[in-house]
């Protein structure tokens, strides 16, 4: 469903057998896919809705397969987990991501997506600190963003990391807000600095009186834990609108700018404030 399903080749056959097959040949592909140089970030805006100001972006990993062609995230992150091949996929998005943001002329904020395998490595946060380090990144400009589902394999192990970045000055953000399963009590039990609200429900918040609601819900429940709410999937003006009415902090999505290269930006590479 994402954008570039297009060109995108499908590993996944209707027999059980080619499925198998197809699944272990990724499996296989993922595992050298970092080596071979195949992975790209590229980098969506997050904006403040009331000025329309940049704050941050998001990291979003892209993998061109050179045989297969592009392959979205939503397709081969799920097999990276599965396989453990994401330890070290996700150590590269780190690190990418951090290298390319301690460069950037302003010094925004860069959201990285942790998975739930990463979470759950004790040797976690000593890795954040080790780029954070080699990188020069300030702490306070990386956030980590992280799905309920992430968290609950091991809670007391996911805490207990969660803690240990925020100790380093590392923000963390709940990722797709309102698709868990227990969202109020992990809001409460874990520290997290932001909460994102999944796009699903911005699709119809102009719309739909009672996604209107939870919206708004969620919106007051961030005002009274004193969390910043961002609205993600923005794809229309009339969505910003109703953000902007209800006094939702930060927006992202197709309408306040789409996933692109760094180079596209020249906020943050200066390359049109030097001509
Ligand atoms: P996510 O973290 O919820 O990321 C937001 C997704 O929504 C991205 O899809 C983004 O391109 C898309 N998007 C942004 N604005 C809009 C909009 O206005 N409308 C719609 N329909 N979609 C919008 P993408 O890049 O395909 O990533 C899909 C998912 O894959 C991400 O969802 C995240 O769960 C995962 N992912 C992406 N990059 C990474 C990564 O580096 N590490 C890990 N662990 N997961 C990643
Ligand atoms: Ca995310
Ligand atoms: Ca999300
Ligand atoms: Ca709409």
């Amino acid at each position: 469903a994402k954008a570039e399903g297009k060109d995108t080749f499908r590993y996944f056959e209707a027999s059980m057998g080619a499925e198998t097959r197809d699944r272990r040949a990724m499996e296989h592909d993922l595992r050298q896919a970092v080596a071979r140089g195949e992975f790209r970030l590229v980098y969506q805006p997050q904006k403040e809705i009331s000025s329309g100001k940049m704050i941050g972006f998001e990291a979003l990993i892209r993998w061109h397969h050179p045989e297969r062609g592009n392959i979205p995230p939503s397709v081969f992150i799920p097999v990276a987990e599965d396989s453990g091949a994401i330890a070290q996929i996700g150590e590269w998005v780190l690190a990418t991501a951090c290298e390319e943001a301690a460069r950037w002329k302003n010094p925004l904020t860069i959201a990285v997506n942790v998975s739930a395998v990463q979470l759950h490595n004790p040797n976690f946060s000593c890795k954040v600190h080790e780029i954070l380090l080699r990188t020069g990144l300030a702490p306070g400009r990386l956030e980590l963003e992280v799905t309920e589902t992430a968290l609950i394999k091991d809670m007391p192990r996911a805490l207990a990391t969660l803690r240990q970045v925020k100790a380093l000055g590392v923000r963390v953000a709940m990722d797709d807000f309102g698709t868990g399963y227990s969202s109020l009590s992990n809001l409460r039990a874990f520290p997290f600095d932001k909460i994102k609200i999944d796009g699903s429900f911005i699709k119809s918040v102009d719309t739909n009186g009672q996604v209107a609601a939870i919206v708004r819900a969620v919106l007051g429940l961030g005002r009274g834990l004193g969390l910043p709410v961002l609205a993600e999937g923005v794809e229309t003006l009339d969505e910003l609108r109703f953000l902007d009415a209800e006094d939702c902090e930060i927006g992202q999505g197709y309408y306040l700018g789409r996933p692109g290269p760094i180079e596209t930006f020249s906020e943050l590479t200066g390359v049109l404030a030097l001509a």
